[in-house]
């Protein structure tokens, strides 16, 4: 049930819209591929959705946008709900304090990457989502379609394929660390999963309601279970710590939310056991979050007092 009319977040979604509209700067579009130059820093879109289905939303929360790293959240679940803790293994769960397409861990780690929401850390989850399903970027497209309720949802090939003319950096990751024994699929294979995967086009409404799988402790919207408690509690626990690059000890600071952001200007954020949050905006700070992306969610936790602290 989708629901637009005054309910309990409705109103502080509105002021909040009205806030952000008043602010001066909204940062730098991505420009590394054309088809995210060409959006508007000024639109802003957010969505709330509760455990039962139940979606508020303000200005563009509509609107198809390219998701890009948000996938990292859902590969990664997708994989933990596979082989559990082995994937530990290949890859770690420590923050980077570096750029999200940065090099220079890996040489010193032996190629694992320091954790699953750096670039290098996805693509080692693509890369075993599809050893596991055959299918990475398909498995991750079922599933949150599932999970929204939008059938519709899709990949965007103009993006992918424009990922993939620009894709040298994540194609000196995976050659990087397929040297060290850690990817196990063709890297044209693997790049091409990860590239559709960056791709997929969804709105703010889609991805907070294809998020609260993560609120609801592991439980699916139809109410089967994808992780443990255990898992949803580790998932929820990355995502505060790395879900951000080298910004997230000052988005756990600003915001109290595990989150994770994306170059397309989205970020989700979880509050477990009550709601999830998709926020989209995409003019960009330095570190590649969307500015009004994190300001929005700063003042819905400041505003409600909602947060995990
Ligand atoms: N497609 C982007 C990349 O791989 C995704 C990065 C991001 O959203 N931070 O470089």
């Amino acid at each position: 049930v989708i629901m637009t009319s005054s309910m309990t977040f409705q109103p502080v979604l509105e002021h909040i819209a009205a806030e952000v509209e008043r602010m001066p700067g909204r940062g730098r579009v991505a420009d590394y591929i054309p088809a995210l130059a060409a959006r508007d820093p000024r639109r802003f879109g957010m969505a709330v959705a509760e455990l039962d289905g139940t979606v508020y939303g303000v200005g563009d929360w509509r609107e198809p946008f390219s998701t890009q790293s948000l996938t990292k959240v859902f590969t990664l679940a997708l994989v933990l709900a596979r082989e559990g803790d082995e994937l530990w293994e290949y890859v770690g769960r420590e923050p980077s304090g570096n750029p999200f397409n940065s090099l220079v861990q890996l040489e010193y780690e032996n190629g694992i990457p320091r954790n699953p929401f750096i670039n290098a850390g996805a693509l080692v989850v693509t890369d075993r989502l599809q050893t596991r399903t055959g299918d990475a970027a398909g498995e991750l497209l079922t599933f949150l379609r599932s999970e929204s309720g939008n059938a519709r949802l899709d990949f965007d090939k103009d993006i992918a394929d424009s990922e993939a003319a620009h894709g040298d950096r994540n194609a000196a990751l995976a050659h990087f660390m397929a040297a060290y024994g850690n990817i196990g699929n063709p890297i044209p294979v693997l790049l091409d999963q990860y590239f559709r995967q960056c791709s997929l086009t969804a709105s703010c409404a889609d991805l907070a309601l294809a998020t609260t799988f993560l609120a609801r402790h592991g439980l699916r919207a139809d109410g089967s279970r994808l992780l443990t408690q255990s898992q949803a509690k580790q998932v929820n626990a990355v995502m505060l710590t790395c879900g951000t690059y080298d910004a997230a000890g000052d988005f756990a600071y600003r915001v109290g939310l595990p989150g994770k952001s994306g170059v397309g200007g989205g970020i989700i954020a979880v509050v477990p056991g009550r709601c999830t949050l998709c926020v989209w905006s995409p003019g960009l700070d330095e570190r590649g979050n969307s500015v009004a992306g994190v300001a929005a969610l700063d003042r819905f936790t400041t505003l409600t007092g909602v947060s995990v602290f």
